[in-house]
């Protein structure tokens, strides 16, 4: 009979029917998903120090039994099993809950392992498995696989026992021999016995190596495959720029541009003029200076013919770009306007017509844009600014406004390195990774809330000269089962504090649209110098004469959040202060205050807040879209990612890899994207 890898589970021996739908549960259907199978973790049964063992850490541990074991009783069937062991220098507890019977087997110096797990502050372990006598170090690592259902981790250990005896010769290499002598990595078959049957901490370093290398390769070439057949497939539009009017444009902004915008410039004209359809993200913290680059771009297509769109998140902030791509493109003949929800009746039928004519080469807007009524004439590039606000359905909405408009997306959200390779792998990323010159950097303090006397005066002194304040709090209304400052409370307490001195306006998401922006507006004006509200006005808002920035319950946001917030401050001449009022308890909350007093690089942040927080956290985890990899850890598995990219890179420009026998399995592996047979994607 011939074998292949691709036989059912059952034609391994002890894997009936029934096994057989229960392991389908877990995406096991073939031999080969079998042997793929990996586990997620070991149980590590080497002695360890306590000494060096963190707290809640799993340990096992080896000792003399110190007194008698106590047993108690509590509710139905519940028990705790109490006991002192003495294990190097240290006396410690061990509690083992619902298992009374380990104590008849126990006395006095009696030789004992424990595993469990460690509780440093009260020097005791929470055991989970008991051996009587001295630890046998014969498997020092055991995989832990993830079960369900009436599968077993034993089961499971015996299903690949028998899988390796009957299949195990068929096991083959997928990657070519160069990378594998390059990266000195274990040969696939090894590796999955060494993944499966670990002999020693070594082995499994080895073979965990190479799948994190394999993983991050195959997803690596599929991304690129796929971006290589999206930008040659695209019919886009070749924009002619009028060359020497962008110049004279450049040149005549009131500064010239950093290093790091004369680059991105750069590499958006590389794509517009192109006949590719550009797809780009350009992302750059907050007051690096996208604006100008998004007027260049829309500057750069109306010389070319074409119209522009810039959508924006919030009437607030097309408000604000309107007014700031009026300044720098009408002197120079270029029309532009603002479409929002506001804009209403007569105003706005004219607006249409006009737009339609081709007589409005710029427009500005919210959602409002992606409405069907919204007809351009010819619609050369779209922009959107903090593109992770809008849907994926709306940008494609607003992209299919034009026949192939180029796309730009501008983000101030800085994406970690690795999110950016990974989320972000189809599409071309551009970086302003550089302040303009002469930015002051806004000091930040982090206080706790027995402080706000304190605070209070300094805001106060601020506003004596003329400053203007931000306070953000994190909710909208009293919720019991989140102890947070409210708001409402908030204004309530400083509108009493600055009576007669200063005004105080209140801002938050329930209200009606027409409100928020006149409350912006009196802020905007200083006709209130302090503005309490939710987070709404994280993103950018503009209101240069504010100087400080005071955050209630700054544990509470994430380190993003935390940085986006602070941006709305030290946007104007004078220097400008942030305050996070803090009480964290957890060691997380301290570190991610402590990290924000020391750096006001959002990079920096962003790659803080992943480790922090994991991938999933960082962009919410519904939306992601992160990849699932088994073994690899995209943060701290992070330059092997940059390595594998680099490869993959390579791989898919060369021609080898498309005709060599040697590539023939990693070009397998692309089969599923169609890339191969020349399917059309998006
Ligand atoms: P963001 O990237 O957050 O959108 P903006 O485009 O709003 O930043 O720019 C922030 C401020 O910096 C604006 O007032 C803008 O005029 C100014 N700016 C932009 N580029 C430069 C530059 N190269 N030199 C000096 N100031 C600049
Ligand atoms: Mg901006």
């Amino acid at each position: 009979m011939n074998l292949s890898l691709l036989d059912p589970v059952t034609a391994i021996k002890g894997i009936g029917n029934e096994t057989a739908v229960a392991l389908e549960e877990l995406a096991v259907t073939t031999v080969l998903d079998l042997f793929e199978y990996l586990p997620f973790r070991y149980e590590d049964y080497r002695l360890k120090d306590l000494e060096t063992t963190e707290h809640d850490e799993r340990v096992t541990v080896e000792g003399k039994l110190h007194s008698q074991p106590s047993l108690t009783y509590y509710g139905k069937k519940k028990s705790r099993l109490m006991l002192k062991l003495l294990t190097g220098r240290y006396l410690i507890t061990v509690i083992f809950f619902n298992q009374p019977y380990l104590k008849s087997k126990m006395n006095i110096n009696d030789v004992i392992t424990v595993t469990g797990k460690w509780d440093r502050h009260r020097q005791m372990i929470t055991g989970n498995e008991c051996h009587f006598g001295s630890h046998k170090v014969e498997n020092e690592f055991e995989p832990v696989y993830s079960v369900r259902g009436s599968i077993s981790v034993k089961g499971l250990r015996r299903y690949i026992t028998n899988a390796f005896a009957q299949y195990g010769a068929l096991l083959e290499e997928n990657l070519p021999d160069s990378l594998l002598t390059r990266y000195k990595l274990m040969p696939r078959p090894n590796a999955l016995h060494s993944m499966h049957f670990p002999e020693n901490a070594q082995t499994v370093k080895q073979a965990r190596r190479r799948f994190v290398y394999e993983e991050f390769l195959l997803f690596q070439l599929k991304m690129q495959a796929m971006r290589k057949i999206q930008r040659e497939q695209s019919r886009g539009i070749q924009q002619i720029f009028d060359v020497e009017k962008v110049k004279l444009f450049i040149e005549s902004l009131p500064f010239p541009l950093t290093d790091a915008q004369n680059r991105v410039v750069n590499e958006i004209s590389v794509d517009m003029t192109s006949p590719f359809r550009m797809n780009r993200l350009l992302q750059g913290d907050v007051g690096s200076g996208k604006t100008v680059v998004a007027a260049i771009a829309l500057f750069s297509s109306v010389t070319a013919g074409y119209q522009g769109a810039l959508m924006v998140p919030t009437e607030i902030l097309a408000e604000q770009h309107a007014h700031s791509l009026k300044a720098m493109l009408e002197p120079i003949g270029i029309s532009t306007d603002l479409l929002t929800s506001s804009v209403k009746g007569k105003r706005r039928r004219e607006l249409l017509a006009a737009l339609e004519k081709g007589e409005i080469d710029i427009l500005i807007g919210t959602h409002a844009l992606i409405q069907e009524e919204v007809n351009f004439c010819n619609l050369g590039l779209v922009i959107t600014d903090e593109q992770h606000r809008f849907g994926v359905q709306q940008r494609r909405i607003l992209r299919e406004k034009g026949e192939s408009p180029d796309v730009l997306f501008m983000t101030a959200t800085p994406i970690p390195r690795t999110l950016a390779i990974t989320v972000f792998g189809e599409m071309d990323v551009s970086t302003i990774d550089e302040m303009p010159a002469g930015r002051k950097v806004i000091e930040t303090y982090w206080a706790k809330h027995d402080m706000l006397d304190r605070i209070l005066h300094f805001i106060e002194k601020e506003l004596r000269q003329g400053r203007q304040a931000y306070v953000i709090c994190p909710l909208i209304e009293e919720s019991e089962k989140l102890d947070l400052q409210n708001v409402l409370d908030v204004h309530g307490m400083l509108t009493h504090y600055y009576a007669e001195r200063f005004h105080v306006g209140l801002m938050h998401g329930r209200l009606p649209a027409d409100e928020k922006e006149s409350i912006m507006k009196q802020f905007s004006e200083n006709e209130t110098q302090i503005l309490v509200s939710t987070t709404v006005v994280e993103v950018g808002v503009n209101v240069p004469n504010a100087t400080v920035m005071v955050i209630y319950d700054a544990e509470r946001f994430g380190l993003a959040q935390l940085h986006q917030l602070r941006g709305r401050v030290g946007r104007g001449s004078d220097q400008s202060y942030c305050i996070l009022l803090a009480d964290p308890k957890s060691e997380n909350g301290k570190e991610r205050m402590k990290i924000m007093t020391e750096t006001n690089d959002g990079f920096v942040l962003s790659e803080k807040d992943l480790e922090l927080r994991g991938p999933g956290d960082f962009f919410g985890k519904k939306q992601s879209g992160l990849p699932d990899f088994k073994v690899a850890d995209m943060v701290h598995d992070y330059r092997t990612l940059e390595v594998a990219r680099d490869d993959a890179a390579r791989l898919i420009a060369s021609e080898s890899f498309w005709n060599e026998p040697q590539y023939e399995q990693l070009r397998q592996s692309l089969e599923e994207t169609g890339v191969l047979n020349g399917e059309k994607l998006d």
